[in-house]
């Protein structure tokens, strides 16, 4: 914990002491599409803006914009779990088990493959644009609005039908990428879907047993991010659920607490911002 909380810390203090990074942040908050952005990261590439194809109903992005950015304007209804006044709880895109992902589907895999980070793995993302957990807004007025992230999941998974949602979505992406192993006529292949589908099968049942604190919500501070809005990732702690998921991220998963303890014992000045 003590090394989450300096990481966080001097994440937070570099990008405060950065005045370009707030000038830009400034552009960003006011949805600037002019602007051509370098220091704020995990917004869309022009090349992805260019070869977008979107569906009638929903918008395109436009320059600046991450893929979280007013996310119910830009992604379909299904993807939302749940909505609060503030924040929408979305399960992630990639299953949690990273077998399912093998170089031999997907040359592209052996390098980096889509993974989640548990089973079950969702993100809760302010309406709002704040772009990081470094983002001042996001630690402003006590922490509010990360407290608001933090006890939507909890009031959500509270419910029957939240814990449903959840178990189906996480499903769904994991039923997903089966029918892409599917297609391929291999003994190998066959015998990885019936081996993702036993662990699924021991997983979903446990996994709906857990109550609220068996979870850990973390946030990954800017730079080190490929999605620029703020997101907090929540899945199981225990190893169980995360035997077949990323690691990769674990260095920068900076839990809950870690922030709002920073934030009580050396909060950021906001007042000795650099004005932009
Ligand atoms: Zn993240």
């Amino acid at each position: 914990m003590q090394e989450k909380k300096i990481l966080y810390r001097d994440k937070r203090d570099a990008f405060a002491a950065d005045n370009g990074a707030l000038v830009e942040l400034d552009h960003w908050k006011k949805k600037d599409p002019t602007y051509r952005y370098s220091k704020l990261k995990g917004l869309i590439s022009d090349e992805r803006l260019a070869d977008q194809t979107t569906e009638a109903s929903l918008k395109p992005f436009t320059r600046g914009d991450s893929y979280f950015s007013e996310f119910a304007l830009h992604n379909k209804q299904e993807f939302i779990l749940s909505e609060s006044d503030y924040s929408y709880i979305v399960g992630n895109l990639a299953s949690y088990d990273k077998r399912q992902y093998p170089a031999w589907l997907d040359p592209k895999y052996s390098k980096c493959t889509p993974e989640g980070q548990g089973f079950g793995h969702c993100l809760v993302i302010p309406k709002k644009r704040i772009h990081n957990i470094v983002d001042p807004e996001a630690v402003a007025n006590k922490c509010a609005i990360i407290n608001e992230l933090r006890n939507h999941f909890t009031g959500f998974w509270g419910t029957q039908n939240g814990r449903k949602k959840l178990l189906d979505r996480t499903f769904s992406i994991f039923d997903g990428q089966n029918a892409i192993l599917r297609t391929k006529d291999s003994l190998q292949a066959k015998k990885l879907v019936a081996d993702v589908i036993s662990t699924y099968n021991l997983l979903a049942p446990q996994f709906k047993q857990l109550q609220a604190e068996d979870f850990m919500c973390a946030f990954h501070p800017a730079p080190d991010i490929s999605v620029g809005h703020l997101h907090l990732h929540v899945f199981p702690k225990a190893e169980l659920f995360r035997e077949f998921s990323a690691m990769r991220h674990e260095w920068k998963t900076i839990p809950f607490d870690a922030v709002t303890q920073v934030e009580s014992e050396h909060p950021l000045a906001l007042d000795q911002l650099p004005k932009g």
